[in-house]
């Protein structure tokens, strides 16, 4: 029995992607292959889109606008925090990101951009808002979802729960 990407599904895939220029930025060769939920938003929505009845052994190249991406990059850029105001243990580098709190309570995340001695340079922006990203992808895998997977709104590895919430 064989059945097609749709909400719902576990899907795995192996990828690559790369940005205008034709750069890798990421690929799962030499690791894991990707499992995601379809429907879920756990991968950007163009590419979604794209895998969107797509079988096991199906080949997808797809090219995803920021829109349909990590968004257009918007604000002013890299802003600069004093070192002094992140805790002496916090081991930051660039493209981690962290948890603000904004003046009435609300948290965002930020993203690491950049590291001197005096300051982090934060910014709001993905670090790959503003690419558009060229996906090579195949198919690996599809299956239904748990009832627990769907609660959770992403996949469970093999042998049940990995991670602990
Ligand atoms: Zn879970």
């Amino acid at each position: 029995m064989s059945s097609s990407i749709s909400e719902g599904m576990i899907v795995t895939i192996n990828y690559a992607l790369r940005n205008d220029a034709g750069d890798m930025l990421d690929t799962s060769a030499g690791g894991e292959p990707l499992s995601y939920l379809h429907g879920a938003g756990n991968i950007v929505p163009g590419l979604e889109r794209e895998l969107s009845g797509k079988n096991v052994g199906d080949k997808v190249s797809a090219v995803v606008a920021p829109a349909d991406g990590y968004g257009e990059r918007t604000g002013p850029g890299p802003q600069p925090i004093p070192r002094a105001q992140f805790p002496d243990d916090a081991d930051l580098e660039e493209g981690m990101q962290i948890l603000a709190r904004g003046p009435s309570g609300q948290s965002f995340v930020l993203w690491v951009v950049g590291l001197d001695e005096q300051s982090v340079f934060v910014d709001h922006n993905h670090p790959l808002a503003g690419e558009t990203l060229h996906f090579e992808v195949e198919v690996v895998g599809v299956r239904a979802a748990t009832a627990e997977e769907l609660e959770h709104q992403h996949p469970h590895g093999p042998d049940g729960h990995h991670h602990d919430h």
